[in-house]
């Protein structure tokens, strides 16, 4: 059946009826007063007594006094149109107002509602009658009176006044009741099961359904939910803004009765994570061809955004490590191309016959021994940032003096700072403990290395080193600061340059070398001793590097003062030349399977006037130990037959106790224990 009303205006019609049903009853019942019969009755009673009075003075023959009054009774009455005093046969004898004229005879002798005669007596007889015209109370038939009815225009007015007073009480009220009533039970306890999010809202958007799925995320009962305006939910676009009303897509299904799909809204709930939803729109058609609401499916798919962002993150870092990796790889291989090139150049030279001169074939060979040395040191980083990596350095605790560390480094690179003759400074500020419990080899190779790089990085001016004691709250630390005024670095790349394979610029590291591991190591060295190294630059003006490291207890160590620590002459002076080692004729036996190493070594101890014994695995070295008279065995690691530890432990067993030096490439942790381990002589 098509309904042309809806339900809220039947009920409000049936209402209003009842009301009006109501009103009927009490005028039926006479409890709501009658107008017209209230006139009726006033005006009969005025006509009493106005022929009352007029008996009165037609006795007393004072028609004049009947006149005035007759004239006062009409100009005080608005009603009373006219009045008269009319005799027995028929003649008007007083008239006050338009009488004659306008009185209807035909009524005969009764009286109507608006004409009322009242006979009047004079000398005990009938002497005439009292005449009053009054307006009408009711004009034309019965349904020309009846829209003029006061019983009709009360209820018209009631009916009009409470059908829009029960419209709108209505709506109030449904709208505060229990939508989710709307939906039965059953269907709901199913809807609930659901893990997806689900609403459903009316025409003017307020929601008549949340399943549990969405309330939980909403955070609120899903019964506080019902009736509440969709509008009122925390929606924010992909942009992290509140989405505008018209961007709702069940408004929009709503407008056009498509459904909308796939939408992606971000929900937040203040203090909660900002869930992100797939949403789902599909228009609810009722009796008309307008959607009469929208049932809103809500995918949460916050999980997924996430582990998308994650895996984006993740690619990122990949990517970049790989490309950190290349960068690396890029230049490692050149650098470790470019002193190979001048090893294998000037070794081939001096194969094919040497240099033009003595002179010549020394430069070559200094070279190449130079090459050497960056190679290993290069190999020497590698390895020594995979040991930190890995956890696996060992980092002593002895007592060292940090003054004398700082005054070799600057001893030892001085000869670099004067080839380009830029100053070098060492200054104490302060007092500063004679020594520091720490690891001296590894603060010596962190001050080299930042030293190194503020030379390396300066063309003019000079590097100042300076150092002091700072005394911290908890324990107090040693500074030392490296300023130089060299290139500088970029503010964004402050941080990445203690990160492995990171150069500040790889032009710039073309122009001087490196392999951007320094820092990192140093850095993580500096934390394992206790300190950190922190930097500020400024581009083109200069760097300073400043490394801070635990001291370790000071009870009983004397301070020293600046010039204590640093006397004039000492500041940087020249590299104190090595003094040359003589031994008396001894034998060695030199156990190695690389004939190359052997040779270096036999070539070196001779030199020292040694007598070198040469064995190629570490069976024969046991063999020619048992066999000869050595005063010490140099035993390599790694070698095929015997390796060198398992030959030593032979060496022994048989109860031999000649010193056994081991030599090895092997730099990992853990060696020296398997050495320890070896029943060893006291001189060995
Ligand atoms: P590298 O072997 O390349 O010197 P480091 O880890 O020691 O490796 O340094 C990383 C990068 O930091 C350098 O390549 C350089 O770009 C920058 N850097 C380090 N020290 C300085 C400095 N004193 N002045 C300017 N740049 C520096």
């Amino acid at each position: 059946m098509r309904h042309w009303l809806n339900t809220r205006t039947y009920v409000s019609i049936g209402l209003c009826g009842v009301t009006s049903s109501v009103l009927l009853g009490a005028a039926f019942l006479g409890l709501i007063p009658d107008r017209i019969s209230a006139v009726r009755e006033g005006r009969t009673a005025f006509a009493e007594i106005a022929a009352v009075s007029s008996t009165a003075l037609l006795t007393a023959g004072d028609l004049p006094g009947l006149e005035a009054m007759l004239k006062l009774m009409v100009e005080r009455n608005p009603e009373l149109q006219s009045a008269a005093v009319r005799r027995a046969d028929g003649t008007v004898v007083l008239a006050a107002g338009q009488h004659e004229s306008q009185w209807q005879r035909e009524s005969g002798e009764h009286s109507l509602e608006h004409q009322l005669k009242v006979p009047v007596f004079g000398g005990g007889r009938r002497w005439g009658q009292i005449e009053l015209r009054f307006d009408r109370v009711s004009t034309g038939g019965f349904f020309a009176t009846l829209y003029t009815h006061p019983w009709v225009k009360l209820l018209g007015a009631v009916f009009v006044a409470s059908f829009f007073a029960f419209y709108v009480y209505l709506g109030r009220v449904l709208r505060q009741l229990d939508p989710s009533q709307a939906v039965p039970g059953r269907v709901r306890a199913a809807l609930d099961t659901l893990a997806e999010g689900l609403l459903v809202i009316d025409r003017r958007q307020h929601l008549v359904l949340a399943n549990s799925a969405f309330a939980t995320v909403a955070g609120v009962d899903s019964d506080k939910l019902m009736g509440r305006h969709v509008r009122d939910l925390p929606w924010v676009g992909t942009d992290g803004q509140p989405l505008a009303p018209n961007e709702h897509p069940w408004g929009q299904a709503l407008r056009d009765g498509q459904n909308r799909n796939n939408v992606i809204i971000n929900f937040a709930v203040p203090g909660a994570k900002v869930r992100t939803f797939i949403v789902n729109c599909a228009p609810v058609l009722g009796t008309g061809s307008k959607p009469n609401g929208v049932l809103i499916s809500l995918d949460d798919v916050t999980q997924l955004e996430e582990n998308k962002a994650e895996l984006a993150l993740a690619k990122e870092g990949a990517e970049f490590a790989n490309r950190a990796k290349s960068d690396f790889l890029a230049n490692m291989s050149h650098e470790i191309r470019t002193p190979m090139n001048a090893i294998l150049g000037f070794t081939e030279l001096l194969r094919r016959g040497g240099g033009r001169s003595e002179r010549d074939a020394q430069k070559y060979l200094s070279t190449i021994h130079s090459s050497g040395k960056h190679l290993l040191a290069l190999i020497n980083d590698i390895l020594d940032l995979s040991k930190v990596e890995a956890g696996r350095f060992d980092f002593e605790r002895v007592r060292c003096a940090p003054h004398q560390i700082v005054g070799e480094v600057l001893q030892v690179l001085g000869v670099r700072a004067r080839e380009k003759a830029i100053e070098l400074e060492f200054a104490v500020e302060g007092e500063i403990p004679e020594t520091i419990e720490s690891d001296q080899g590894r603060l010596r190779q962190i001050i080299t290395n930042l030293v190194g790089n503020a030379i390396k990085f300066t063309d003019h001016g000079g590097v100042r080193v300076t150092m002091k004691l700072a005394a911290a709250a908890e324990a107090p630390t040693l500074v030392v600061a490296i300023k130089d005024s060299g290139i500088g670095i970029a503010p964004e790349k402050l941080d990445a340059v203690f990160d492995p394979f990171v150069q500040a610029d790889t032009s710039v590291s073309r122009r001087f070398g490196g392999t951007g591991l320094g820092l990192a190591i140093s850095r993580r060295f500096a934390r394992a001793l206790g300190g950190d190294i922190t930097v500020e630059s400024v581009p083109g003006e200069g760097s300073t590097f400043t490394l801070t490291t635990a001291v370790g207890s000071l009870a009983g160590i004397a301070m020293l003062s600046a010039e204590q620590a640093v006397p004039v002459d000492e500041a940087v002076g020249p590299i104190v030349s090595r003094p040359r080692w003589i031994f008396p004729r001894r034998r060695v036996l030199v156990v190695d399977d690389g004939s190359e190493n052997r040779e270096l070594v036999r070539l070196v101890l001779e030199e020292f006037g040694i007598e070198v014994e040469e064995a190629e695995n570490g069976l024969v070295g046991v063999q020619k130990t048992l066999a000869g008279e050595f005063d010490a065995v140099l035993m390599d690691v790694q070698m095929p037959v015997l390796d060198g530890l398992s030959a030593a432990r032979k060496l022994r067993e048989s109860g031999c106790r000649v010193p056994i030096i081991t030599l090895t490439a092997h730099a990992m942790k853990g060696f020296e224990k398997q050495i320890d381990g070896l029943p060893c002589s006291p001189s060995c």
